[in-house]
């Protein structure tokens, strides 16, 4: 790109020096320390100045029934290929054929699902161990629906093993096997993306039955990330929805 910029001559110096203090601003990267959720402004403004931001405390006595034109419907269970990764921010794990979900009459395809060393949102003021983020978006709007997995300590899980054991490299996965048996209960509310940027208008789909991963995988994830959680945000005039 500066290569680019360059060869348009003398007359382009001024945005040659605005692109080179831009990649400067870029340098700086978010994380969960230094550069952590209360500096996450300086990345991206909504993170600071959002009210619907997530994620947030569900309060199990504060929710309202849920609007059934919303009843999440999901179609997850496509065996695939997929890369893990160490992205730097968590382990994500992108299927090459995503599966979906449906809500409102709009189908949303899954993109990648990744983890956090413990559950973002709380409920009742309860972190889970653990808590697998599965990220959808409609193809035809771009809004996003992301369904949450609450992980306990319990079991072994098979799929925790496989994606644990392939980071670097590709995997067969079926993303199905990473939901609890029942899907049919959860909350609704919207909210934002949980990293900068922060975007808001994006469906949270969680789900109340959480999944089990033994001591030792938590411990395993835990190697890789443990704080990798943003705090728990303000409700302002948000509902939240409860099936
Ligand atoms: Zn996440």
């Amino acid at each position: 790109m500066k290569k680019l910029v360059l060869t348009l001559g003398a007359a382009a110096l001024l945005s040659v020096t605005a692109m080179a203090s831009e990649h400067k601003a870029h340098e700086k990267h978010w994380d969960y320390s230094h550069n952590g959720p209360a500096h996450w402004d300086e990345f991206s403004k909504t993170c600071g100045v959002g009210h619907h931001q997530s994620p947030i405390n569900i309060i199990p006595g504060k929710t309202i029934s849920m609007n059934h034109q919303f009843d999440l419907h999901l179609s997850e269970d496509i065996h695939t290929t997929a890369k893990v990764i160490d992205n730097g921010h968590s382990i994500k794990v992108t299927p090459k054929v995503g599966g979906k979900v449906e809500f409102n009459g709009e189908m949303f395809q899954l993109l990648q699902f990744h983890f956090h060393g413990k559950s973002e949102h709380t409920v009742d003021g309860k972190r889970y161990d653990m808590v697998a983020h599965m990220v959808h978006q409609n193809p035809k709007t771009k809004q996003l629906a992301v369904v949450a997995v609450f992980f306990e300590e319990g079991k072994n899980n098979p799929v925790l093993d496989n994606i644990l054991s392939s980071i670097g490299q590709e995997t067969r996965v079926d993303p199905q096997d990473l939901l609890p048996t029942d899907t049919a209960h959860y909350y609704h509310y919207i909210g934002s993306l949980t990293t900068p940027p922060c975007s808001e208008n994006v469906q949270w789909y969680l789900l109340k039955k959480p999944v089990e991963a033994s001591k030792d995988q938590i411990d395993a994830f835990r190697k890789y990330y443990v704080d990798n959680e943003r705090p728990v945000q303000e409700l302002y005039d948000r509902k939240i929805e409860v099936n």
